[in-house]
């Protein structure tokens, strides 16, 4: 293998979806599975239909055209905010949209009316994560501007936390987002058929019962895919955490001093590192670096290995504990968390390695 590798269990997926999905379940929320962490990757995402979500979610369209065009059949729901300069791309791709934008809303309008379909919408308000959404004073004036525009169809409000500003969501924003769609349902005089809560740092206010009971609709990628709530990040119960798995090759292993010799200025990416003298050690350097994953992500399974740092080729790692056990040849293998994950599904050096089943897929 010479170049490092993901692999991805679809089996622990599959499982991971449709604990997430029966959980949501029983609480009336519906699951719409999130694939942008793995790129749109078609085996991952066929893999959470199998557990049970009810569409896919995407932030990139050029991820949805990977999944369609792997004839992943399914509503796809479009989380990033659409570019003004991709509204025809957007409707001919998507079912739905995540929007804050009256002009994209227009736009989205006017590009629905020519393709003669109807493009659903939800209206995101911005609840104090302060990334993508609608102040909640601006919503009514701009609820009833979406409600009026042909070719489109206001079918619910969402909000995102927990992304930028690290807000919890909980019973109070919850009800907030409740109140809101409410009141552009009394002005309106329609039901919203959506009200999407919350991502995997939903998970805990959904499991305890406390999530207000209007609120149907949850956008999950980590939890599935890492089998972690995202606000301690702790492993979420009946989930696995490992369906991902990276692996390097050993390239060198050589005994060398833990500090740097001679006069020292700046690393290859412009920082100035610091090392703790543990004398001389075995050193082993792999063929990943920070070109590949994000390396503060990424953990050594074997506990006796330490990672001490990266080039954008390189992964040093400290393998005197292993006691001679580490040769030139050998793979070592990383957990990988969201950013590392990212990271390594977006590097074009890594392989990506689905392992089982993938029965959508066909015959081979
Ligand atoms: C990424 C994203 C999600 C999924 O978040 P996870 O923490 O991976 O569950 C949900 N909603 C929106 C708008 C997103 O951008």
């Amino acid at each position: 293998m010479a170049q490092p590798q993901v692999t991805i269990d679809l089996g622990k997926i599959e499982h991971n979806a449709r604990s997430v999905v029966e959980l949501c379940g029983k609480h009336g929320i519906e699951v719409t599975g999130v694939t942008k962490c793995v790129c749109g990757n078609p085996e991952v995402a066929r893999a959470m239909l199998r557990g049970g979500v009810a569409s896919i979610g995407d932030s990139r369209l050029e991820n949805i055209r990977r999944l369609k065009a792997a004839g992943v059949d399914t509503p796809y729901l479009l989380l990033r905010l659409p570019p003004l300069s991709g509204v025809e791309a957007v409707v001919e791709l998507t079912r739905i949209s995540l929007n804050s934008e009256l002009a994209a809303l227009e736009g989205l309008s006017e590009a629905a009316s020519r393709q003669g379909r109807v493009h659903d919408v939800i209206l995101m308000v911005d609840l104090g994560d302060l990334r993508e959404g609608i102040w909640p004073d601006e919503l009514p004036p701009v609820a009833r501007r979406a409600l009026g525009l042909p070719g489109i169809r206001l079918v619910g409000l969402g909000t995102n936390l927990a992304c930028f500003g690290g807000v919890v969501p909980g019973e109070d924003n919850m009800n907030r987002l409740v109140e809101l769609a409410e009141g552009v349902e009394r002005s309106s005089g329609r039901t919203l058929k959506w009200i999407s809560g919350v991502n995997s740092s939903g998970l805990d206010l959904i499991a305890s019962g406390r999530m207000p009971p209007r609120v149907n609709h949850a956008r999950i990628g980590e939890a599935i895919l890492l089998g972690r709530e995202t606000i301690h990040r702790r492993p979420w119960p009946g989930t696995f955490q490992d369906a991902f798995v990276l692996y390097a090759e050993v390239l060198e292993v050589k005994k060398k001093p833990s500090l740097p010799l001679g006069e020292r200025g700046e690393d290859a990416f412009g920082k100035r590192p610091s090392f703790e003298d543990r004398g001389v050690a075995a050193r082993a350097l792999l063929n990943v670096g920070r070109e590949d994953v994000d390396v503060e992500g990424v953990r050594p399974l074997d506990q006796r290995l330490r990672i001490i740092g990266a080039s954008s080729g390189y992964l040093v790692v400290d393998v005197s504990g292993a006691e001679g056990g580490v040769r030139v040849g050998d793979e070592l293998a990383f957990s990988l968390n969201y950013g590392a994950l990212l990271a390594a599904m977006t590097s074009e050096y890594v392989k990506i390695q689905p392992v089982g089943k993938d029965p959508g897929a066909g015959p081979a």
